[in-house]
């Protein structure tokens, strides 16, 4: 075992820590997470803190779980790793994609393709949709389309298509061909209250896009059922119905990135499925593993795969693979955490605690001068800071507000996580109701204190 405190002393000396300022890092050095069981992990020191975090929206069915640790173990005792390249594979790798399409039966998913994570399963996405086209006879099928705020992971063709100016900068040029169209974000628009009327409005504004960019040459929309990094924006319930008439329409991809939304975090199984929409390509990836291991997956529908098995000149090989596609352990685990997640009913509990845990924190937009609006879906939550709570103006992110406010609740035990001008909450989707109300009431302390 390590001494702690050689681990103090070289804690944020080596590592770059993304989205930290080194100054900040020398001042405040990352709290170390030594141990977890549920919903609650331990520092080094042996403090206690209810997760609001879940790693990072990923520790669905919670940290510590024999069942994934067992299935875990038994598979790294079989094989170190081998390949699904060459005309090989793994008996998990074979049983993680039946379950997978199994549950998406209801999507008409079809095929499924590993990766090591969110952003993986994305740029997966994106080439196969384009390759998909090429198999179609229509390779001047090229654009990708996604919408402002999105997050879609962090490799240049995912970046490509984010709409958070401060992930872009810095890497440009980024890739030609990805345009964005506006999000409806109800809080936050310059143009209607109404969820039916926004729903349609940013409706047309994709309808437009692909009209303006000629439909015969876009190859997918690309989109999160609920925008998680971009700030938890919840879409009018129609919205994504008419998105999909809209690529219907024009015969475009949708693509629905379901990294965070995925495996009940929202609610519904699926967040597409909770709007009643079937996309034609789907990415999982944290809740698919609940964090245990990295694991990404890339689910494609009959109509996608239909083009592959069309294909008799073998011209649609798919050359695009990882070392670690269908590593043994990671889809060992997988299947452990899928087991969870029905037969606990782990999207019925995100909904049911995710309602508790609104309802707690939504007296913050009365009782608190710099709260705005206090939203989310499931086990997906957000407050947004604002300077103003008339022009809804956001708070200066250079001010450090919500790092105050995440380190006074870290105080008084939860671990929340600060994003510029808002603090997002996913805690673990085993939550109890107890640990969901430390969660409120550590914040409500945090903004009596930090503010
Ligand atoms: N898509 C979405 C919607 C995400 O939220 C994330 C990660 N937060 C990614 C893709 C990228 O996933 P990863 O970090 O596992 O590469």
């Amino acid at each position: 075992r390590v001494d702690d405190n050689l681990l103090k002393a070289a804690n944020a000396k080596y590592q770059w820590h993304p989205m930290v300022h080194p100054k900040r890092l020398e001042q405040d050095p990352p709290l170390i997470i030594a141990r977890g069981r549920g919903a609650v992990v331990e520092d080094l020191d042996g403090k206690s803190y209810v997760d609001g975090v879940a790693g990072l929206w990923c520790v669905n069915v919670g940290h510590g779980r024999k069942e994934v640790i067992d299935a875990i173990q038994a598979q790294l005792a079989q094989i170190a790793y081998f390949s699904p390249f060459d005309g090989t594979t793994t008996p998990p790798s074979i049983l993680l994609s039946q379950k997978l399409i199994e549950m998406t039966q209801p999507e008409d998913m079809a095929r499924v393709l590993f990766s090591n994570g969110g952003s993986d399963a994305v740029e997966t996405a994106m080439k196969l949709s384009r390759q998909y086209w090429r198999l179609k006879g229509q390779p001047q099928r090229v654009k990708f389309i996604s919408l402002m705020n999105a997050y879609h992971g962090t490799h240049i063709g995912g970046v490509s298509m984010n709409g958070i100016p401060s992930f872009r900068a810095n890497y440009e040029p980024l890739l030609p061909n990805c345009y964005q169209v506006e999000c409806p974000w109800i809080y936050r628009n310059p143009w209607t209250n109404d969820p039916k009327e926004l729903a349609r409005i940013c409706a047309d504004a994709l309808a437009r896009e692909i009209e303006f960019q000629g439909p015969d040459t876009v190859a997918a929309f690309f989109a999160e059922p609920i925008q998680g990094a971009g700030g938890v924006i919840v879409p009018p319930e129609t919205y994504w119905p008419l998105v999909r008439e809209v690529c219907d329409r024009y015969g475009v991809l949708l693509v629905a990135d379901e990294v965070v939304t995925g495996f009940g975090r929202s609610g519904a199984m699926f967040g597409s499925r909770g709007w009643g929409v079937k996309p034609d390509i789907m990415c999982l990836a944290k809740g698919l593993s609940s964090g245990y291991v990295p694991l990404g997956a890339t689910l494609f529908n009959k109509r996608v795969v239909s083009a592959w098995d069309d294909d008799a000149t073998f011209t649609g090989a798919i050359m695009h693979g990882y070392t670690y596609t269908g590593h043994a352990v990671a889809c060992a685990a997988a299947l452990a955490c899928l087991e969870i997640v029905e037969r606990e009913d782990l999207p019925g509990r995100a909904a049911a605690m995710g309602a508790r845990l609104l309802d707690g924190l939504k007296p913050l937009e009365q009782s608190s001068a710099v709260v705005g609006n206090v939203r989310g879906k499931g086990l997906m939550i957000a407050i947004d800071l604002v300077a103003d709570k008339e022009t809804r103006e956001p708070i200066d992110p250079g001010e450090g507000l919500a790092y105050r406010l995440a380190d006074a609740a870290r105080a008084h035990g939860a671990i929340v996580r600060p994003v510029g001008t808002k603090l997002i909450l996913s805690p673990p989707l085993v939550i109890s109701e107890e640990q969901v109300d430390v969660i409120a009431n550590a914040l409500k302390e945090a903004f009596r204190v930090a503010v």
